[in-house]
């Protein structure tokens, strides 16, 4: 049987949800670390939007029948997807309109070095863009990790969210957020493999769901999906 179909993710946060998992955004968490509101069970909601805003709209739609509040990050440069089309910024404000967070999906190195451009001002302006299209202030950036050869995180060793106006990057070690090394992590970045890290080191081998390692009863569940990943019934249904 082939997991990773719409309806079996929608299942799998259900089952989250029914062991007692509250889910944050990447925002609220900034918010309730700083006022030690962090609860036990706590699931911090990521989707990284890497090819299809329209395949985003499946999964916000699964998130607000669920009621689970999700920071989403957007890419501005993707081949793959125009966020400003008319369909595709629909689909962003829906999310906006519903009450989850969005942030900025960055390629910075990525930009600095096809376009010869400096990644600060490349970074700025690009979240500008963001918060003039949609009318908000973000709060996060994560980094794409894309096909350059380039590491996009690169442009974090020695600069902090808050020299940018923002509260996080997505992997950020700041004790601000510092998440990805105080939580355990469950990404389906493998497509079609799940793979997990307890606090910044790897399970080996470990390709157990979301809901799975849920029943383990971490205190801090981080969550990152990617909507490629999902399909109605198998991966070659696309058609170009
Ligand atoms: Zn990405």
């Amino acid at each position: 049987m082939f997991q990773f179909t719409f309806k079996n993710i929608e299942e799998q946060y259900k089952q989250v949800k029914e062991l007692g998992y509250r889910f944050i955004t990447c925002e609220e968490y900034v918010a309730k670390k700083k006022n030690k509101e962090i609860k036990d069970l706590t699931v911090v909601n990521r989707v990284d939007i890497d090819f299809s805003v329209k395949k985003t709209k499946r999964l916000i739609d699964i998130f607000n029948r669920l009621d689970i509040k999700t920071t989403f990050f957007l890419r501005l440069h993707a081949p793959e997807y125009n966020p400003f089309s008319f369909e595709n910024y629909k689909i962003i404000k829906h999310l906006i309109d519903g009450g989850h967070e969005l942030g900025y999906h960055s390629e910075i190195i990525d930009q600095a070095a096809i376009w010869k451009e400096d990644a600060e001002k490349c970074l700025l302006r690009d979240i500008d863009i963001i918060n003039r299209m949609f009318n908000i202030e973000i709060k996060g950036v994560a980094s794409h990790g894309g096909m350059t050869g380039l590491n996009n995180l690169d442009f974090w060793k020695n600069k902090k969210a808050s020299d940018f106006g923002l509260l996080y990057e997505g992997y950020d070690h700041q004790p601000e957020f510092n998440l990805f090394q105080e939580s355990f992590y469950v990404s389906d970045s493998e497509w079609t493999r799940w793979k997990a890290y307890n606090r910044g080191e790897l399970l080996q081998d470990d390709r157990r769901s979301i809901a799975e390692h849920a029943k383990d009863k971490h205190s801090i569940l981080h969550i990152l999906i990617h909507p490629d990943s999902y399909f109605d019934n198998h991966f070659y249904e696309s058609e170009k």
